[in-house]
Protein backbone atom coordinates (compact mmCIF):
# COMPACT_ATOMS: atom_id res chain seq x y z
CA UNK A 1 0.00 0.00 0.00
CA UNK A 2 1.18 3.30 -1.13
CA UNK A 3 -0.87 5.79 1.50
CA UNK A 4 -0.37 9.62 1.73
CA UNK A 5 -1.78 11.17 4.71
CA UNK A 6 -3.25 14.89 4.94
CA UNK A 7 -4.50 16.90 7.33
CA UNK A 8 -3.89 20.76 9.27
CA UNK A 9 -0.79 20.20 11.76
CA UNK A 10 -1.89 18.25 14.35
CA UNK A 11 -4.53 16.42 13.38
CA UNK A 12 -3.22 13.46 14.43
CA UNK A 13 -1.13 12.12 10.75
CA UNK A 14 1.72 10.92 12.79
CA UNK A 15 0.41 9.34 15.51
CA UNK A 16 -2.16 7.36 12.79
CA UNK A 17 0.70 6.39 10.60
CA UNK A 18 2.82 5.22 13.05
CA UNK A 19 -0.57 2.71 13.81
CA UNK A 20 -0.94 2.22 10.13
CA UNK A 21 3.07 1.21 9.69
CA UNK A 22 2.82 -1.20 12.47
CA UNK A 23 -0.71 -2.72 11.25
CA UNK A 24 0.25 -3.77 7.12
CA UNK A 25 4.48 -3.55 8.34
CA UNK A 26 5.47 -0.61 5.86
CA UNK A 27 7.37 2.16 6.67
CA UNK A 28 6.45 5.59 7.31
CA UNK A 29 8.01 8.73 6.12
CA UNK A 30 7.54 11.76 8.01
CA UNK A 31 9.64 14.86 6.13
CA UNK A 32 9.34 16.78 9.19
CA UNK A 33 11.32 14.13 11.14
CA UNK A 34 13.94 13.75 8.38
CA UNK A 35 14.28 17.31 8.37
CA UNK A 36 14.73 17.69 12.15
CA UNK A 37 16.87 14.70 12.26
CA UNK A 38 18.96 16.50 9.73
CA UNK A 39 19.09 19.73 11.87
CA UNK A 40 20.00 17.90 14.68
CA UNK A 41 22.95 16.34 12.92
CA UNK A 42 23.68 19.75 11.83
CA UNK A 43 23.89 19.17 8.48
CA UNK A 44 23.91 21.22 5.82
CA UNK A 45 19.95 21.15 4.91
CA UNK A 46 18.92 20.96 8.29
CA UNK A 47 20.27 24.37 8.57
CA UNK A 48 18.57 26.11 4.99
CA UNK A 49 15.38 24.53 6.84
CA UNK A 50 16.07 25.77 10.08
CA UNK A 51 14.55 29.18 9.82
CA UNK A 52 11.66 28.27 7.46
CA UNK A 53 10.56 25.92 10.27
CA UNK A 54 10.92 27.85 13.13
CA UNK A 55 8.78 30.67 11.63
CA UNK A 56 6.07 27.95 10.57
CA UNK A 57 6.99 28.43 6.90
CA UNK A 58 7.35 25.13 4.40
CA UNK A 59 10.59 24.24 3.56
CA UNK A 60 11.19 25.11 -0.22
CA UNK A 61 10.21 22.59 -2.77
CA UNK A 62 13.09 21.32 -4.19
CA UNK A 63 14.51 20.69 -0.57
CA UNK A 64 11.76 17.83 0.14
CA UNK A 65 11.53 17.11 -2.99
CA UNK A 66 14.90 16.28 -2.59
CA UNK A 67 14.81 14.31 0.33
CA UNK A 68 11.77 12.21 -1.05
CA UNK A 69 12.83 10.82 -4.20
CA UNK A 70 16.45 9.58 -2.09
CA UNK A 71 14.13 8.15 0.93
CA UNK A 72 11.42 6.65 -1.77
CA UNK A 73 14.61 5.12 -3.56
CA UNK A 74 16.09 2.90 -0.63
CA UNK A 75 14.76 -0.59 0.05
CA UNK A 76 12.31 -0.93 2.71
CA UNK A 77 10.27 1.00 0.72
CA UNK A 78 9.50 -1.86 -2.35
CA UNK A 79 6.23 -3.29 -0.59
CA UNK A 80 4.82 0.43 0.22
CA UNK A 81 4.74 3.46 2.67
CA UNK A 82 3.32 5.82 4.42
CA UNK A 83 3.93 9.50 3.25
CA UNK A 84 3.55 11.37 6.58
CA UNK A 85 3.90 15.45 5.81
CA UNK A 86 4.81 14.84 1.51
CA UNK A 87 3.05 16.65 -0.62
CA UNK A 88 2.54 19.42 0.65
CA UNK A 89 2.12 21.74 -1.97
CA UNK A 90 0.77 21.13 -6.01
CA UNK A 91 4.18 21.16 -6.95
CA UNK A 92 5.15 18.78 -4.22
CA UNK A 93 2.31 16.20 -5.34
CA UNK A 94 3.42 16.44 -9.09
CA UNK A 95 6.78 16.05 -8.76
CA UNK A 96 5.80 13.10 -6.48
CA UNK A 97 3.52 11.89 -9.56
CA UNK A 98 6.15 12.29 -12.17
CA UNK A 99 9.15 10.26 -9.73
CA UNK A 100 7.05 7.15 -10.93
CA UNK A 101 6.42 6.32 -7.15
CA UNK A 102 2.23 6.12 -7.79
CA UNK A 103 0.23 6.55 -4.60
CA UNK A 104 -2.99 4.31 -4.21
CA UNK A 105 -4.92 7.00 -1.85
CA UNK A 106 -4.65 10.03 -0.12
CA UNK A 107 -5.76 10.30 3.19
CA UNK A 108 -7.27 12.97 4.42
CA UNK A 109 -7.73 13.50 8.82
CA UNK A 110 -9.94 16.43 8.97
CA UNK A 111 -9.89 18.55 12.33
CA UNK A 112 -11.68 21.88 13.05
CA UNK A 113 -8.96 24.70 13.56
CA UNK A 114 -9.79 25.85 17.07
CA UNK A 115 -9.38 22.10 18.23
CA UNK A 116 -6.19 21.78 16.08
CA UNK A 117 -4.75 25.11 18.19
CA UNK A 118 -6.33 23.34 21.59
CA UNK A 119 -4.07 20.28 20.91
CA UNK A 120 -1.35 21.82 19.67
CA UNK A 121 -0.72 22.72 23.23
CA UNK A 122 -0.79 19.67 24.55
CA UNK A 123 2.17 18.39 22.19
CA UNK A 124 5.36 16.75 23.48
CA UNK A 125 8.43 15.22 21.59
CA UNK A 126 11.25 13.55 22.35
CA UNK A 127 14.41 15.73 22.43
CA UNK A 128 16.27 12.00 21.92
CA UNK A 129 14.60 10.55 19.60
CA UNK A 130 11.96 12.32 17.89
CA UNK A 131 8.71 10.12 19.48
CA UNK A 132 5.55 12.47 19.78
CA UNK A 133 3.00 12.46 23.07
CA UNK A 134 0.09 14.59 23.79
CA UNK A 135 -0.46 15.70 27.36
CA UNK A 136 -4.14 14.58 27.17
CA UNK A 137 -4.32 12.21 24.18
CA UNK A 138 -1.33 10.30 24.18
CA UNK A 139 0.44 10.68 27.77
CA UNK A 140 4.24 8.47 28.64
CA UNK A 141 3.53 6.36 31.05
CA UNK A 142 5.96 8.60 33.19
CA UNK A 143 5.15 12.23 33.19
CA UNK A 144 7.86 14.20 30.73
CA UNK A 145 9.84 10.89 30.33
CA UNK A 146 9.68 9.17 26.46
CA UNK A 147 8.64 5.36 27.17
CA UNK A 148 11.04 4.20 23.91
CA UNK A 149 14.40 5.64 24.78
CA UNK A 150 14.14 7.59 28.23
CA UNK A 151 14.47 11.14 26.94
CA UNK A 152 13.22 14.47 27.96
CA UNK A 153 9.78 15.04 26.52
CA UNK A 154 9.98 19.05 25.33
CA UNK A 155 7.93 21.40 23.42
CA UNK A 156 8.79 21.96 19.57
CA UNK A 157 9.30 25.16 19.27
CA UNK A 158 7.39 25.48 15.88
CA UNK A 159 4.48 24.21 18.35
CA UNK A 160 4.38 27.87 20.11
CA UNK A 161 0.75 29.58 20.10
CA UNK A 162 2.20 31.78 17.65
CA UNK A 163 4.00 29.59 15.12
CA UNK A 164 0.91 27.58 15.32
CA UNK A 165 -1.49 30.26 13.65
CA UNK A 166 0.70 30.48 10.96
CA UNK A 167 1.08 26.89 10.02
CA UNK A 168 -2.73 26.71 10.04
CA UNK A 169 -2.62 29.65 7.96
CA UNK A 170 -0.04 28.28 5.81
CA UNK A 171 -2.02 24.69 5.38
CA UNK A 172 -4.85 26.44 4.21
CA UNK A 173 -3.33 28.23 1.32
CA UNK A 174 -0.69 25.65 0.34
CA UNK A 175 -2.08 22.60 1.54
CA UNK A 176 -5.46 21.89 1.39
CA UNK A 177 -5.51 22.56 -2.61
CA UNK A 178 -4.19 18.82 -2.10
CA UNK A 179 -7.75 17.46 -1.20
CA UNK A 180 -9.17 18.69 -4.54
CA UNK A 181 -5.83 17.29 -6.78
CA UNK A 182 -6.44 13.74 -5.31
CA UNK A 183 -10.17 14.08 -5.24
CA UNK A 184 -10.12 14.88 -9.52
CA UNK A 185 -8.29 11.08 -9.69
CA UNK A 186 -10.57 9.53 -7.74
CA UNK A 187 -7.64 9.33 -4.48
CA UNK A 188 -9.23 11.33 -1.71
CA UNK A 189 -10.58 9.18 1.36
CA UNK A 190 -11.88 11.38 4.33
CA UNK A 191 -12.15 10.61 7.97
CA UNK A 192 -12.99 13.06 11.10
CA UNK A 193 -10.47 13.39 12.98
CA UNK A 194 -12.16 12.28 17.29
CA UNK A 195 -10.90 13.25 19.88
CA UNK A 196 -9.87 9.69 21.53
CA UNK A 197 -6.85 8.87 19.18
CA UNK A 198 -8.22 4.37 18.91
CA UNK A 199 -11.79 6.31 17.27
CA UNK A 200 -9.56 7.93 14.57
CA UNK A 201 -7.69 4.50 14.27
CA UNK A 202 -10.86 2.36 13.92
CA UNK A 203 -12.19 5.06 10.96
CA UNK A 204 -8.93 5.53 9.12
CA UNK A 205 -8.71 1.39 8.63
CA UNK A 206 -12.12 0.80 7.68
CA UNK A 207 -11.16 3.75 4.85
CA UNK A 208 -7.84 1.40 4.37
CA UNK A 209 -10.18 -1.93 3.76
CA UNK A 210 -11.70 -0.20 1.11
CA UNK A 211 -8.43 0.05 -1.16
CA UNK A 212 -7.55 -4.00 -0.42
P1 LIG B 1 3.20 18.46 11.53
O1 LIG B 1 3.26 16.98 11.55
O2 LIG B 1 2.90 19.07 12.83
O3 LIG B 1 2.34 18.99 10.42
P2 LIG B 1 5.84 18.25 10.44
O4 LIG B 1 6.66 17.61 11.48
O5 LIG B 1 5.28 17.40 9.35
O6 LIG B 1 4.65 19.00 11.18
O7 LIG B 1 6.62 19.45 9.77
C1 LIG B 1 7.26 20.45 10.51
C2 LIG B 1 7.82 21.50 9.59
O8 LIG B 1 8.75 20.91 8.67
C3 LIG B 1 6.79 22.20 8.69
O9 LIG B 1 6.14 23.27 9.33
C4 LIG B 1 7.68 22.67 7.53
O10 LIG B 1 8.42 23.82 7.87
C5 LIG B 1 8.66 21.52 7.38
N1 LIG B 1 8.17 20.52 6.41
C6 LIG B 1 7.87 19.21 6.66
N2 LIG B 1 7.42 18.60 5.54
C7 LIG B 1 7.44 19.53 4.55
C8 LIG B 1 7.07 19.53 3.17
N3 LIG B 1 6.59 18.43 2.56
N4 LIG B 1 7.22 20.70 2.47
C9 LIG B 1 7.70 21.80 3.05
N5 LIG B 1 8.05 21.88 4.34
C10 LIG B 1 7.93 20.76 5.10
ZN1 LIG C 1 12.62 8.99 22.94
Amino acid sequence: MKLILLGAPGAGKGTQAEIISEQYGIPTISTGNIIRAALKNGTEMGLKAKSYIDAGELVPDEVVIGIIKERLSEPDCQNGYILDGFPRTIPQAEALDNMGFAIDAALSIEVPDDEIVKRMSGRRVCEKCGASYHTAYKKPEKDGVCNLCGGDLVIRKDDEPETVKNRLHVYHEQTEPLKAYYQNCGKLFTVQGQEEVADTTRLVLAELEKLI
